[in-house]
């Protein structure tokens, strides 16, 4: 039938679905665009899709829900308690993912970190099982929860097919404010782990999410977050403003003043933009591995964006020798 479907009309994309879309990717794939993997009424995972030519990366969810209670958040109070996709699928889709060219897979969740707990599994057992697997694309991790990432776990990523790049949603280096909004680690914990990292990894990557104006945010909470972002080997921060979410316990909080909010903001962004800076300084000078993403530009390893002079062609990996030109980061071969 699928053939029919697909000489009948040439231009269309085919998308499978089900059970079986999971369990036969080997015979379908020669007609589908991509996959749809519906494991249960609330996930509904587009796999991938069929490379064109310039798509080098993509992406696997492996898991969505969480049952954390952090104050503000929202989208666990939305999607649920935490269900995660089969390892053996997983499996599949990662070296289907290796047989469609892909370069680069991310794999991503709501909470990465509390995959496979509904499956009588978890998170590090997957990550040591990935580490065992042939012929699959290089992989980079979405977000780490700080309250469950320990050493171990860095330990087993650098065993694996996995780039020197970390992102922690850390939110805010306060004590009072993690214990009021329910994160479960404390400044040491974060600190303790990214000197790990550094050194662990040869210049890793490793970004922050941070959140400004977090109800009862004062001058010192935002104060030390500034001095722990600088003094760490933090390289870049994805910075956000509180917002009230109705039905989270956050919304009942009180606010801080809009205008303090952006001021924070504010120092905020330039701080990112001096540790991008420190990083691109640390990486000029140093080869590292370059994925082109298009004839100019790539994404190195450690989640740097490098521009070259000289065409690379789209998809490949090269080892190039890092250099600044203005603040801007370039490689070439030498
Ligand atoms: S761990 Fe992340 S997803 Fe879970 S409740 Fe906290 S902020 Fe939300």
């Amino acid at each position: 039938m699928l053939r029919r479907i697909k000489l009948s009309n040439p231009h269309a994309k085919i998308f499978i679905t089900g059970c079986y879309a999971l369990y036969d990717i080997e015979s379908l794939k020669q007609y589908a665009d991509g996959f749809i993997s519906m494991q249960d009424k609330k996930q509904k995972t587009l796999i991938f899709n069929k490379p064109k030519k310039d798509r080098v990366r993509t992406y696997i969810k492996i898991q969505d829900g969480c049952d954390e209670k952090c104050t503000y958040c929202i989208s666990s109070r939305l999607r649920g308690k935490p269900y995660s996709k089969p390892m053996s699928h997983i499996e599949k889709e990662l070296k289907y993912a290796y047989e469609q060219g892909f370069k680069e897979v991310v794999l991503t969740g709501l909470n990465i970190m509390l995959y496979g707990l509904d499956i009588n599994t978890d998170f590090k057992t997957l990550l040591k099982r990935i580490n065992t697997i042939k012929n699959i694309p290089e992989i980079r991790l979405s977000s780490l929860e700080p309250r469950l990432l320990d050493f171990e776990t860095i330990d087993i990523i650098r065993n694996g097919p996995f780039k020197p790049h970390f992102h922690i949603p850390v939110q805010t280096f306060s004590n009072k404010l993690l214990s009021i909004h329910k994160r479960g680690y404390t400044d040491k914990h974060i600190a303790a782990l990214t000197q790990y990292i550094e050194q662990t990894f040869s210049r890793p990557g490793i970004g922050a999410d941070i959140i400004a104006g977090l109800p009862f945010e004062d001058k010192k909470d935002h104060k030390k977050n500034l001095v722990f972002l600088n003094e760490l080997p933090f390289t870049y921060l994805h910075i956000f403003t509180f917002s009230k979410n109705p039905g989270t316990p956050a919304a009942n909080m009180p606010t801080i003043k809009d205008s303090i909010v952006k001021d924070r903001i504010r120092e905020l962004k330039s701080l990112d933009e001096r540790l991008r800076l420190r990083f691109k300084h640390l990486n000029a000078g140093k080869k590292q591995n370059v994925l082109m993403i298009k004839k100019n530009t790539g994404l190195s390893d450690n989640y740097l964006n490098v521009n070259t002079e000289t065409t690379f062609p789209v998809g490949h990996i090269q080892k190039l020798l890092l250099y600044l030109k203005g603040q801007k980061l370039y490689g070439k071969y030498s």
